[in-house]
């Protein structure tokens, strides 16, 4: 079964017809990187996944359902989500954002309030004490990993991670990838959208390259490089555009 699944999928908000029927398809233990400019649609396409929008056409299954369906809040459940302009509440501390979380996925199971309150403090890599101050006054690479330990501290099936590194430091940045990484070498499925192909690289083990609301690409990272006779995902994606342009 595929952890998701989008065919054909169209939207136009505003007369402007943002997504010209994209597809993509996401396996268990894959961190799927779409990667595309700004503006190429990916961030309409994950609301759609996540329900939040609707589409004009097109057929979408997440962990084997559609967003909308009677099962749908459960599966929801299932997911941790980050959206692209997440913050954490800032007159709230880092532990009373992450109990906020807990509640929430534990589905008034107290015991799994605390088991995923660990799981969240230890992925922040936070301290103790940073975690008891509010959120308000954290810098953005701390209120970052607040926010991804929330998304990952119930044991999602699907993680889904919108510009994740966008607006960090170089420091920042680095910290996230290397959470990302390691939480990808315990099997968990990442679908993560970016506009740096560098990054992409880093962190892919499949890619979807998107453009003008379509997918342009979708395979594996060797897969990309190989069928663009590229030596990185950069030059992989402006050959690929190319491709489509000429
Ligand atoms: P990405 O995440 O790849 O940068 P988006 O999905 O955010 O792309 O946006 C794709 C295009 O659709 C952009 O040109 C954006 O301005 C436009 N767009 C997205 N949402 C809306 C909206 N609610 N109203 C008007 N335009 C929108
Ligand atoms: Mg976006």
């Amino acid at each position: 079964m595929h952890v998701v699944n989008a065919n054909d999928v169209w939207k136009t908000i505003k007369r402007k017809t943002i997504l010209r029927g994209a597809s993509l398809t996401v396996g268990e233990g894959q961190v799927y990187v779409l990667a595309g400019p700004n503006g190429a649609g990916k961030t309409t396409l994950i609301r759609i996944l996540m329900g939040l929008i609707s589409m004009d056409s097109g057929r979408i299954e997440v962990l084997g359902c559609k967003p909308g369906d009677p099962d749908w809040d459960k599966v929801k459940l299932d997911i941790g989500y980050l959206p692209e302009d997440a913050s954490p509440y800032d007159r709230l501390t880092g532990w009373e954002n992450l109990r906020f979380y807990a509640e929430l996925y534990s589905q008034g199971d107290p015991s799994k309030v605390e088991e995923y309150l660990e799981n969240a403090a230890a992925i922040s890599g936070l301290t103790r004490e940073e975690l008891s101050r509010r959120a308000g006054g954290y810098s953005r690479g701390m209120k970052r990993r607040l926010l991804i330990a929330a998304t990952l501290m119930h044991n999602p099936r699907l993680v889904v991670m919108d510009e994740p590194t966008s607006g960090l430091d170089v420091f920042a940045a680095y910290r996230v990838k290397r959470t990302i990484r390691s939480m990808a070498g315990k099997g968990y499925t990442f679908l993560i959208t970016t506009h740096d192909m560098s990054e992409a690289q880093e962190l892919a083990t499949h890619i979807g390259f998107i453009e003008s609301g379509r997918i342009i690409f979708q395979g594996t990272v060797e897969d990309a490089l190989s069928a663009y006779s590229a030596e990185s995902l950069e030059e992989a994606f402006v050959r690929a555009v190319g491709d489509g342009r000429s």
